[in-house]
């Protein structure tokens, strides 16, 4: 489908009054979604379609709403055509970059984007560009690849906490776009931070580009602390105070207990698909709950918690005694997919399937029939 601008929304001049807009809120200065530039109330351009992303010229529209990557040429947009009408943040509206300083000596710490508003856990901050690299999904190039660092947009000013409150996640092959999410509430005048080492969180997808079905491939690293705090030293220079987050050995421990548990699940799983077993999905279920339980201490990204509690769901179905069980996964992980990923994307309408006609999934039973 050829994607096609929308009007720019005729703005009246500002004239001291708090006119509304016909795209809705109030006249504010804005930053321009694609050069940044900073935008006097009366320039504001809107999108037309949704009347919430902010442009300073129709040049600038053009290029943030395509979703195609011009040929060698490094590319600012993230394809707002695809985004255009779903919640998530906007510049100067939900969040806003600014200089932070040193509360005792008063010195600048750069910049940092901070909630201008409560962002409940799992909620879509921000869709920015990135610049694409060549990912393998496994091995040393994508423990080499720190994509957050080529970040076209706001989520450049995103700062690093070993403890964040968001995380990122970027969308291969769609457009590469980055979505930065909340992992838990955010309160106004809050600093949004990530986890610059969840730098293999990524999601490949083969779908249609205009229904947006089909799956996601999910490639991650789990590395322990420990490795993160060399890496963020040579590669970032930030040196974690001794009262991290990070510097509690008993996370590590967790983490390599938890890397050995999502193995041996993946293990327990293909082997159920050759023979399908009670005891063993019994064993998973258990082994799960923890896994689950070591996840949320770690703070890891949701994305990563969301393939397990699909995992979770998906044995859940296979016993009618733990079908009823199976809703409060498939809750967890609909709130997290809907945070990361297009309604219409394959993964949130098996989930929106399954909570409104639970019954349907009988057929799926393999034991108990
Ligand atoms: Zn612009
Ligand atoms: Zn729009
Ligand atoms: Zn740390």
């Amino acid at each position: 489908m050829e994607s096609q601008l929308v009007p720019e929304e005729q703005q009246t001049a500002g004239n001291g009054n708090c006119n509304k807009s016909k795209g809705g809120g109030d006249s504010v200065d804005r930053h321009c979604a694609t050069c940044a530039i900073l935008i006097p109330s009366d320039r504001v351009k809107k999108c037309g379609k949704c009347g919430r992303r902010a442009y300073c010229s129709r040049e600038c529209q053009a290029i943030d709403w395509k979703t195609k990557k011009d040929e060698g040429k490094a590319h600012r947009s993230q394809g707002h055509s695809r985004w255009c009408g779903l919640s998530y943040g906007e510049e100067d509206l939900d969040w806003v970059v600014r200089e932070k300083f040193d509360p005792s000596s008063g010195a600048s710490l750069g910049l940092g984007v901070f909630a201008k508003r409560f962002f409940p856990s799992t909620t879509r901050i921000m869709v920015d560009t990135y610049h694409g690299h060549n990912f393998a999904l496994s091995g040393d190039i994508i423990k080499d690849t720190f994509a957050i660092m080529e970040a076209v947009g706001p989520s450049k000013h995103l700062a690093h906490n070993c403890n964040s409150n968001a995380s990122q996640i970027l969308l291969k092959d769609l457009n590469d776009v980055m979505v930065i999410y909340s992992k838990r509430d955010i309160l106004p005048d809050e600093e949004i931070t990530i986890n610059f080492l969840t730098y293999g969180d990524l999601l490949q997808s083969i779908v249609d580009p205009d229904t947006m079905y089909g799956p996601f491939l999910y490639s991650g690293c789990l590395e322990t602390f420990a490795d993160c705090r060399r890496i963020l030293e040579s590669r970032f220079n930030i040196i974690c105070p001794s009262d991290c987050f990070c510097r509690d050995d008993e996370m590590d421990k967790l983490i390599n207990a938890s890397r050995k548990a999502m193995a041996a699940l993946r293990e327990k799983e293909d082997s159920l698909e050759r023979n399908p077993r009670r005891l063993v999905v019994n064993i998973m279920m258990e082994d799960l709950q923890n896994l689950l339980k070591s996840m949320d201490k770690i703070g890891v990204s949701g994305m990563r918690k969301a393939i397990y509690l699909g995992l979770a769901w998906r044995l859940c179905v296979q016993q009618r005694k733990t079908l009823e069980r199976s809703r409060q996964f498939v809750k967890e992980a609909y709130d997290i997919y809907l945070a990361i990923l297009h309604p219409k994307s394959s993964d949130v309408k098996a989930a929106e399937m399954f909570l409104k006609y639970p019954e349907g999934y009988d057929r799926y039973l393999w034991f108990d029939r």
